[in-house]
């Protein structure tokens, strides 16, 4: 069994009190909402965390609601309670729909819209326990000093497994942050790097507040997600899509494609809204955009599943995607 080393463990009421105990402690401190993946990596050593500063007890981040067409999502609002909030089923279903394929009911009882969007990078050669990791010499993201999946790699390619990360860029939606500078908002699109281990663009010191989804006046957004099982099990692939439209028969005005658990970050493919962009949706235009999204994923071997068969399912799943827009009325 693996154990959770010893840590002192905080409850701050503010976010200006969480932000001044991670500025006090340090690189030694971490925030935590649910924990659902920060204390399994503590477990297994990849975290090292002396102090855990648990945000789930701010009122200010637990509220979740619709504003002018959008949403705000505070950031330690469960999954649970985002994915059956009537105003996000509503305005943002892709979002719901995201929510409600992580893991399992208990996780995402405990799971926040927060520390999904945190989420760590995964990797086959990083996810393992301490003595697995020393067996193979670790590598770059923990302990060690190069890459097991690309030797020649200069940086680290673990996945961006987030199921709602592909939404909220989908979506065009805010990142809010607060930290000892002050507060900001960051585009989700220029929150994540591209990096498996530098993979956002939050400082060390920063609470992500919430999550600000704008206006969805007349848009339409679906998620559709492949894993090797029907529950608990990350993504292998994510697509989430947007578009806008003035009716089931008009052309798209505007689209976007974005694709989860292929690269670090969750990346969107300019190429397949091109192909929607400005023609009906119909077999052909979905065809087309499927087959740009194929095109520019580029998986590697460091989650489940064959590359040719997770590659193909990223033509598959983005056709599924738009076919249920395409369907919806
Ligand atoms: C068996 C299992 C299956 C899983 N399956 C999935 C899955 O299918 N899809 C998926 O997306 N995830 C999955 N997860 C991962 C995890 O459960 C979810 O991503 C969950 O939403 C993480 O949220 P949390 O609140 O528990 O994060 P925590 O574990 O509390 O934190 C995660 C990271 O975010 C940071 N953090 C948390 N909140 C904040 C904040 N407000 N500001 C700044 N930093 C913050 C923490 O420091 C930590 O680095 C799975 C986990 C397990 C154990
Ligand atoms: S991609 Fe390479 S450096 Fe990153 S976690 Fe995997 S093996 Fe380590």
């Amino acid at each position: 069994m693996l154990r959770l080393p010893d840590f002192q463990y905080h409850a701050p009421r503010t976010v200006e009190e969480a932000v001044a105990l991670k500025v006090k402690h340090g690189a030694n401190a971490a925030f935590v909402a649910g924990g659902t993946d920060l204390l399994p990596n503590m477990k297994r050593r990849i975290r090292k965390c002396g102090h855990l500063v648990d945000v789930s007890h701010i009122d200010e981040l637990r509220s979740a609601g619709a504003f002018e067409g959008g949403l705000r999502l505070g950031a330690a609002v469960s999954l649970e309670e985002a994915a059956s909030n009537e105003a996000v089923r509503t305005v943002c279903p892709a979002y719901a729909e995201a929510a409600l394929l992580v893991a399992t009911p208990t996780i995402r009882r405990m799971g926040t819209v927060g520390g999904n969007l945190c989420l760590d990078t995964r990797c086959l050669f990083y996810n393992q326990s301490y003595e697995w990791r020393k067996g193979i010499d670790f590598c770059m993201k923990a302990d060690g000093t190069i890459c097991r999946v690309a030797e020649s790699s200069p940086k680290c390619i673990a996945v961006s497994s987030s199921d709602t990360a592909p939404v909220a860029l989908a979506a065009g939606a805010t990142i809010e942050l607060c930290g000892p500078g002050g507060k900001r908002a960051v585009s989700a699109d220029s929150f994540y790097l591209g990096d498996g281990i530098d993979y956002m663009a939050k400082k060390e010191d920063e609470l992500l507040t919430a999550l600000v989804i704008p206006d969805q006046t007349g848009a339409q957004s679906a998620y559709v997600k492949v894993r090797a099982r029907g529950s608990i099990d990350f993504p292998v692939i994510g697509v989430a899509v947007w578009m806008r439209r003035r009716s089931s028969d008009a052309p798209v005005e505007d689209a976007r494609v974005v694709l989860g658990a292929v690269f670090p970050d969750p990346r969107e493919v300019p190429a397949a809204a091109e192909a929607l962009i400005g023609r009906a949706l119909d077999a052909e235009s979905i065809r087309d955009a499927a087959d740009a999204a194929f095109r520019a994923a580029k998986p590697v071997d460091n989650t489940d599943g064959a590359l040719s068969w997770r590659k193909e399912m990223i033509r598959v799943s983005t056709k599924r995607a738009l076919e249920r827009l395409g369907s919806a009325r």
